[in-house]
């Protein structure tokens, strides 16, 4: 059924206008309606070394303290390992429910040896997909199925004016290819606006060099409505800027409000001014948000489904799946307990062959052996049987010789060759 064939047994689309109202044209309000009353959710991933402002920043993006209620904050989580923490928190704006999933992993680079602290982050984003993917093969499967993958991972990077640290190239490495990753840099209110766009560019360098592939931004610019509002102070040409070139993103965070010519607004106040939270020209904080909440969450979203998502299950179908042994041996799936059972039985075969190769070459060996054995035994029967030949030929004539002599002595002392006495005998019996 190829491309021809359905061209010929599809009939022309026609485009008719409908001289009336029939209602389809409420369509949208329906999907909009229904996508309203089930709400969103959204799981958002922080990553980065403690105290570089994770939990600030999330209480100042959602303006929950989503934050405190779960976590103590950093100076009091001292951890060891890396651990993953997660925790739910329903936000309700103008009647829409967000169910926001945020994914914290503290620990991430606080040792002194930072090897594998990446493992437990890929461990839980896969072990999400695996658990969507098990709910996905299910015979009886929900009407709808949880979605806990995580949908973007903002990495925090220290506002360190050196470029990226090994570790941060490590993690982006390992983990580009399964989340969207964000690279933000923390506490951009510590550097001036030259520092903070070298640093940019010399992290975007970084990032080609190492063929890191963050969140492709669809092109386009942030609604002027979504920026207006918070943005007070900034002028039209930053509000303008595609958000693309702002990344990395560089933000600030605050959790206290402070007052700025009679308006309150979240800021960190200095003894030489006020580095405003939500002003685009301080800090991305108001575009990252934007992005995030406004205009991109359902692009990460899909973007997770259709391309990290499809990987993962390629890479689990195609038998490559790296989850971890206990995830494997507590929530199997059954397409991927197939591939392993194929997998067991080709490695059965295979050894199988190789045992079967070593038992035929040794019987050929021992063919071999027993041929040449008997090629020697022929050899020395043989030399034995020329011996004695040449042996008996030898006695032959000697006792030849013997004869020879004992004729010639008969035939002196006779008078008389034998082949003359021959002849006069034959002459006798003819007369
Ligand atoms: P986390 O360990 O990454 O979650 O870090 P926290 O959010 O707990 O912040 C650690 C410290 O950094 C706190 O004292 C915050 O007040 C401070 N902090 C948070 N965000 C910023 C920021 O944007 N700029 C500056 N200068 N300090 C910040």
């Amino acid at each position: 059924f190829n491309k021809l064939d359905r061209d010929r047994t599809l009939p022309e689309k026609k485009t008719k206008e409908i001289e009336s109202y029939v209602g389809f044209a409420n369509l949208p309000n329906q999907v909009y309606r229904k996508a309203v009353k089930k709400g969103f959710d959204f799981t958002l991933m922080v990553v980065g070394e403690s105290g570089l402002g994770k939990s600030t920043l999330i209480n100042s993006m959602f303006l929950a303290d989503i934050y405190s209620a779960d976590y103590p904050g950093p100076s009091q989580r001292i951890k060891k390992t890396v651990q993953v923490e997660t925790s739910r928190t329903l936000l309700k704006e103008n009647g829409v429910n967000l169910t926001l999933t945020i994914v914290d992993t503290p620990g991430f680079g606080d040792a002194v040896d930072n090897s594998n602290c990446w493992q437990p982050i890929t461990d839980y984003i896969e072990s999400r997909y695996e658990e969507y993917l098990n709910e996905e093969s299910r015979v009886n499967r929900k009407s709808q199925t949880v979605d806990t993958r995580v949908h973007c991972c903002l990495y925090f990077i220290a506002p360190s004016g050196h470029g990226l640290k090994p570790l941060d190239v490590e993690f982006m490495q390992r983990l580009h290819d399964k989340v969207n990753i964000i690279p933000v840099i923390a506490k951009a209110d510590t550097m001036t606006p030259e520092e903070c766009s070298h640093f940019k560019k010399q992290i975007l360098n970084e990032v080609a060099q190492h063929q890191i592939k963050i969140y492709d931004f669809p092109d386009e610019v942030l609604p002027p409505t979504a920026v207006g509002a918070a943005g007070a102070g900034s002028g039209a040409g930053a509000v303008d800027r595609k958000l693309r070139d702002r990344i990395p993103m560089a933000v600030v965070g605050s959790n206290t409000i402070v007052e700025v010519d009679g308006k309150k607004l979240r800021g960190r106040k200095y003894p030489w001014g006020v580095a405003e939270v939500e002003n685009l020209e301080h800090c991305d904080f108001i575009a990252l948000r934007n992005m995030l909440i406004c205009t991109h969450l359902q692009d990460l979203k899909d973007v997770t489904d259709s391309v990290h998502y499809e990987n993962y299950r390629c890479r689990k179908l195609a038998g490559l799946g790296h989850d971890s042994k206990q995830t494997r041996a507590s929530n199997k799936n059954p397409l991927a307990q197939m591939e392993e059972e194929k997998r067991e039985h080709d490695i059965k075969m295979k050894k199988m062959e190789t045992e079967m190769e070593q038992v035929f070459e040794m019987k050929v060996k021992e063919k071999k052996q027993k041929l040449k054995d008997s090629e020697a035994d022929l050899q020395r029967r043989h030399e034995q049987m020329k011996k004695s030949l040449e042996l008996q030929i030898k006695e032959l004539e000697e006792k030849r010789k013997a004869l020879e002599a004992e004729k010639t002595a008969w035939e002196q002392t006779n008078g008389i060759t034998i082949e003359e006495l021959r002849r006069r005998s034959l002459e006798r019996e003819t007369v």
